[in-house]
């Protein structure tokens, strides 16, 4: 039975031999892409990377996983992140803080590994509304080019923000989120 009259019949007649020799298809497209180089663009152009097109405040792009005023790393990880990613991008290995660690760590338990594969990632955000504190954030930065699929997998070089170079999410907080977040 149709439910909707969307699907389309598809043929499956045999190719004429101009249509074999895919000469004029190619001709035609060249003819296109001629056109549009010398017409110029249409519309509004950025010069990107130079320029960057804004984007709305709800955007999503890369993670950070915040640290707090005094630049000891936020995640505990407890690993919810993790649970509630659709896309099983995130795993961590938890460690146990030890005395001297005080300083890195804000409480007794982190993420002595913590990856996220970018591959996987489809920037739901549903992470960061999972996390108790506060500690990952979905930010307005993209993710770099690469020429080879590992180096999709950022860990936390890549995730965890430098003290003297904080990452501004304000955008992306909750009313709630920026009272928990000192
Ligand atoms: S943004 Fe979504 S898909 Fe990406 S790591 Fe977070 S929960 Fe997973
Ligand atoms: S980022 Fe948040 S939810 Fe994920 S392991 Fe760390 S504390 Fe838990």
């Amino acid at each position: 039975m149709k439910l909707t009259n969307r699907s389309k019949v598809v043929s499956n007649k045999e190719m004429t031999f101009m249509e074999k020799l895919y000469l004029p298809e190619i001709f035609k497209g060249m003819a296109i892409t001629l056109r549009h180089a010398i017409e110029g663009p249409k519309g509004k152009v950025f010069a990107y990377p130079e320029v960057v097109k804004p984007r709305a405040k709800v955007w999503r792009g890369l993670h950070v996983l915040k640290i707090d005023e005094e630049g000891r790393e936020r995640c505990t990880a407890c690993g919810l992140c993790a649970v509630a990613c659709p896309a099983e991008a995130i795993t961590m290995t938890a460690a146990e803080r030890t005395k001297d660690e005080k300083e890195l760590y804000r409480e007794e338990k982190y993420a002595s590994v913590y990856e996220i594969n970018m591959l996987r990632c489809i920037f739901c955000g549903l992470c960061e509304e999972a996390c108790p504190k506060s500690a990952i954030y979905l930010t307005d930065r993209l993710v770099d080019v690469e020429t080879n699929r590992g180096s999709f997998i950022y860990g936390k070089d890549k995730l965890v923000e430098k003290i003297n170079a904080r990452i501004d999410i304000s955008d992306r907080q909750s009313e709630l989120q920026k009272k928990s977040v000192k």
